[in-house]
């Protein structure tokens, strides 16, 4: 299992890349996001997805997250925090695959030093600035062991049916195929 810590998120601020944090765990297969700041809302709107969308991703708002990967740890998880700085992804992935219990952290403004010592590996996705998202996304697709674009999504209310042109979506609430603009 796979789950996110998102760290120092400021509610206004960071809203729309916390979201999208989520979101693209939720698409890649990680199981849930905590989230060390107060903002239930975002919690919410995320939830909204899931309930639409299908499969069971959480996100649990407000944790204290030193206490969080205490707890993680005590459990045997693994904790592999996202940063510029750390050993570039490639050189860590054949190791970070191995665990079956992992807590991905990514941050938003400068993350406390104490996180690049409680985490079993600090890892780059490449050692250049770029964003949380795509660090998020890459690692969860370089880690998996089945395709995450390949995952299913079960219980949603709606479906994409792939198509080459257009939007194909079925209502699973109505049993009828439509389309929704
Ligand atoms: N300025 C901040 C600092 O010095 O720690 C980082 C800001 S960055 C936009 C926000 C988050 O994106 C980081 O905490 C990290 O989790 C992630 N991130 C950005 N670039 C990354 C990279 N090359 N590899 C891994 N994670 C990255």
């Amino acid at each position: 299992s796979i789950v996110i810590l998102r760290l120092g998120h400021r509610p206004v601020r960071d809203k729309r890349i916390t979201t999208h944090v989520g979101l693209t765990a939720r698409a890649f297969g990680a199981e849930g996001m905590l989230l060390a700041s107060d903002d239930p809302k975002l919690a919410d709107n995320i939830s909204d997805v899931s309930k639409r969308w299908g499969g069971d991703f959480y996100v649990r708002n407000n944790v204290n997250w030193k206490a969080e990967i205490r707890k993680w740890k005590e459990q045997g998880g693994k904790v592999c925090h996202l940063s510029m700085y750390g050993v570039n992804l490639p050189d860590a992935v054949s190791e970070i695959s191995k665990a079956e219990k992992l807590m991905i952290v990514v941050g938003a403004e400068k993350v406390p030093f104490e996180i690049y010592e409680l985490a079993d590996w600090n890892v780059a996705v490449g050692n250049q600035p770029h964003s949380e998202v795509a660090a998020v996304a890459v690692t969860l697709d370089r880690i998996a062991v089945a395709d995450p674009l390949k995952n299913e999504f079960s219980g949603g209310e709606l479906t994409i049916l792939p198509t080459e042109c257009g939007k194909r979506v079925v209502d699973n609430r109505q049993q009828e195929q439509g389309s929704i603009e």
